[in-house]
């Protein structure tokens, strides 16, 4: 069993804590929350052994009704592999108490790149992070993206990427963000810090994106365009993307028009918290003209990267080959539609 602690108890940690949870090689050690919140209850509730990330604040768990077993250093003391799923720039202050334990850590899309040996994203580059003591799990929108090059590059060969990204302004619980009644090209800068960001992933290929961001919290949208290197059909490329466990091609008669309805399939499903794993790609979108592909896809920010996190685990302790931990999170965690 691997055991796995982790590091920050929000958006991200919640989801990777259920993950690792549900894995069958995996044991979850706890999770480290800065304070004694709504969601570290229902961790509590959820079985979760619970370790305060600030030592200091032990007192205000058991105040709480809390049994905190110990603090952070602890779960890392006693972890295989750590996940920081703490807010973007923390992980970058928490390396040097995982390297003080020699335990290897995964870390978020908002940590630098050179916070890790490699950026990571399954499909893509899983054998790069074997072994690997310090893993970048990418953001959700360079997860998105990569899921779509890969099979192109493998297939026909990808000559330029350019994407829009129409970006949520936040996640449903972060009410200080906005635009509430806006549309921001946000970076105003072109092309926008998302492309460099895929090249951690596919460092040759040629990309260049823009940012928007809109009053939403569900889901981001992308507009996609790719010339290939060779001619192809709308037809082989919806086959070729089908064929992708993490790629939900909706179908037409679905009658699923926007991200709205995506979550409401989500939660219809009993997906928890109304999670979608998958890129959800609009089959009606799918559009060549000769070497140009087109197509939107909508991405849900808060889980598109989990299963990757877990990915990431296993390739760090060379416990499966890509096809077998791939399979396994996807049974275990319930992914493809
Ligand atoms: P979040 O704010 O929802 O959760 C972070 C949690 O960490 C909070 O509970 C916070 O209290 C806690 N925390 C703060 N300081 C801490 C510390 N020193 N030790 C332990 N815990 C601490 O943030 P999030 O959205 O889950 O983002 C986490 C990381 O994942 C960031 O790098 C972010 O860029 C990345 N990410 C976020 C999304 C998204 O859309 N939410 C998507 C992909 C990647």
């Amino acid at each position: 069993m691997i055991r796995v602690g982790v590091n920050g108890y929000g958006t991200i940690g919640k989801r990777v804590a259920d993950a690792v949870d549900a894995q069958p090689d995996m044991e979850l050690v706890g999770v480290a929350k800065t304070q004694p919140n709504f969601e570290a209850h229902t961790a509590v509730q959820r079985g979760y052994s619970m370790y305060a990330a600030i030592p200091e604040r032990m007192p205000l768990f058991a105040e709480a009704g809390i049994d905190a077993e110990g603090a952070v250093d602890e779960m890392v003391a006693d972890a295989d592999v750590v996940v920081d799923c703490t807010p973007s720039g923390i992980g970058a202050d928490n390396k040097a108490l995982y390297e003080s334990h020699d335990t290897p850590a995964v870390f978020q899309g908002g940590e630098d790149a050179d916070i890790g040996d490699v950026s990571f994203v399954a499909r893509a580059n899983y054998d790069d992070a074997l072994g690997a003591d310090y893993v970048r799990a990418v953001s959700c929108n360079t997860t998105g993206l990569s899921r779509i090059v890969a099979p192109l590059e493998e297939e026909y060969g990808v000559e330029k990427v350019r994407a829009t990204l129409v970006r949520r302004g936040g996640d449903p619980g972060q009410n200080s963000r906005g635009p509430i009644n806006d549309i921001l090209p946000d970076p105003i800068d072109i092309p926008s810090h998302h492309g460099p960001d895929v090249r951690t992933i596919f460092p040759d290929l040629k990309i260049d994106t823009l940012g928007l961001k809109v009053p939403a919290t569900l889901m981001h949208v992308h507009s996609l365009n790719v010339t290939l290197e060779d001619d192809v059909t709308a037809a082989h490329v919806r086959q070729l993307l089908e064929a992708e466990s993490r790629v939900f091609v909706i179908s037409e008669g679905m009658g699923i028009d926007g991200a709205g309805k995506l979550k409401d399939f989500a939660h219809d499903a009993g997906r928890p918290r109304g999670d979608l794993w998958e890129n959800c790609v609009w089959g009606e979108s799918i559009a060549v003209e000769g070497r140009d592909l087109y197509l939107f896809q909508a991405i849900h920010q808060e889980s598109d990267v989990i299963p990757e996190n877990v990915d990431a685990i296993r390739a760090m302790t060379e416990s499966a080959s890509k096809a077998e931990s791939v399979a396994t999170t996807d049974e275990y965690l319930g992914v493809g539609i």
